[in-house]
């Protein structure tokens, strides 16, 4: 008998579970005649917007556009730096290239992963560079970055702060969300984010009206009415059919996270005693459980066996990318970042696991890990 696989997300689990109403939402604006900004959009805007507790938001076309367009409209370009963690996807450092800026890695903490804040601080101190301007802080695997120490720090210095909040939907430091502490913030909705759409979708969130209009004239052309552009802008648009999907889904999205929680306590839980580093929390943060993340010196090996069962893990990510092909800086050194890369494994989780499937995930990843 061959018994079905865990997957490490399951994007068309979540189009199962919200068939009908999804299916509506699709039919609503084929049926109604606008699909490219049009009334979806607006809707989404205001409801993702009210749902994080920010001030405002503006859909663009992918969470990459968002960073790019969220340093442009902060007015970060061509001669500028920008400080960002090497443990990201490209993507991050992507859009601060296509902003026109320069990336500067800086290292993580050893227990969360996150952006290292003191050790940040004394880079800036000892680096004294005046064209670094602004922070993209990752809240990685859906833990949120120490934003209060961060925004006391980017204050001093005068740094704006771009929030990378592609896998942090719902993570909050002191009960005040990623996404609404940067001068703005960027979101993602590729299909396996927490809030995903069937294709690609993107905000930037954040409080201040006039940098959100900016972002609203770049991913259009520079148009404030049609056909006329009043400065360059670029085409990142967030089409009627995601936002209509993304509407359907978003009212769903506290009660996925809260399976996504119980999920991590039962992983947690079952796992303690193993060999394995489990995942550590800092105090006062929620995470929003995107990636469960255990870590071992033998991650390829704990891989291998556990595909063999059927239980599929992700890595996030096993090449820094101050090691990527195109992105090599052989003089460069960031310890915890590359200890992390070969260490870490997503263990399976998304809201459509079973309760039996997150024990048998348990009882193998226990058995390939050995106790500690
Ligand atoms: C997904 C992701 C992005 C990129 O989002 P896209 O929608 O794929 O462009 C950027 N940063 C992080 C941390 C992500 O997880």
């Amino acid at each position: 008998m061959n018994v079905p696989r865990i997957l490490p997300a399951d994007p068309r689990a979540g189009y199962l579970a919200a068939r009908a109403d999804i299916d509506a939402a699709v039919a609503r604006v084929l049926q109604g005649g606008t699909y490219i900004l049009g009334p979806e959009l607006e809707a989404f805007e205001r409801e993702f917007a009210e749902w994080l507790g920010a001030g405002g938001a503006v859909g663009v076309a992918n969470g990459t556009d968002a960073i790019e367009l969220a340093l442009a409209a902060a007015g970060i370009g061509a001669g500028d730096k920008v400080v960002t963690v090497a443990n990201t996807v490209t993507a991050t450092v992507a859009a601060i290239q296509a902003a026109g800026a320069r990336p500067v890695f800086a290292d993580v903490e050893p227990g969360t992963l996150l952006l290292d804040v003191p050790a940040l601080e004394a880079m800036l101190a000892t680096l004294r560079d005046p064209k670094i301007k602004a922070i993209v802080p990752v809240h990685l695997y859906g833990q949120a970055v120490d934003m209060p120490r961060l925004t006391e720090l980017a204050r001093a210095r005068n740094l704006v702060v771009i929030e990378d909040a592609a896998q942090a939907h719902g993570a909050a430091v002191g009960g005040r969300r990623a996404g609404t502490w940067g001068a703005l913030a960027c979101f993602s909705f590729y299909p396996t984010k927490n809030l995903g759409a069937f294709g690609d979708a993107g905000a930037v969130t954040g409080g201040d009206a006039a940098l959100l209009e900016k972002v609203r004239l770049l991913r259009q052309y520079g148009w404030r009415r049609r056909y006329v552009s009043d400065q360059p802008g670029r085409n990142s648009r967030l089409d009627e059919m995601q936002a209509a999907i993304l509407r359907a889904r978003l009212p769903r999205l506290d009660a996925e996270n809260a399976r996504r929680a119980e999920i991590a306590g039962r992983y947690l839980a079952g796992l303690r005693g193993a060999a394995l580093t489990l995942p550590s929390v800092a105090e006062g943060r929620t995470p929003c459980w995107h990636q469960f993340v255990v870590r071992s010196p033998r991650r390829d090996e704990i891989r291998a066996q556990l595909e063999a069962k059927g239980i599929l893990c992700g890595v996030l990510y096993p090449i820094p990318v101050h090691r990527q092909p195109a992105y090599h800086d052989a003089a460069l050194s960031l310890p915890q970042t590359e200890q992390a890369c070969a260490e870490v494994l997503s263990l399976p989780l998304h809201p459509w696991l079973t309760d039996e499937q997150v024990e048998r995930v348990i009882r193998e990843i226990r058995s390939a890990a050995g106790a500690a």
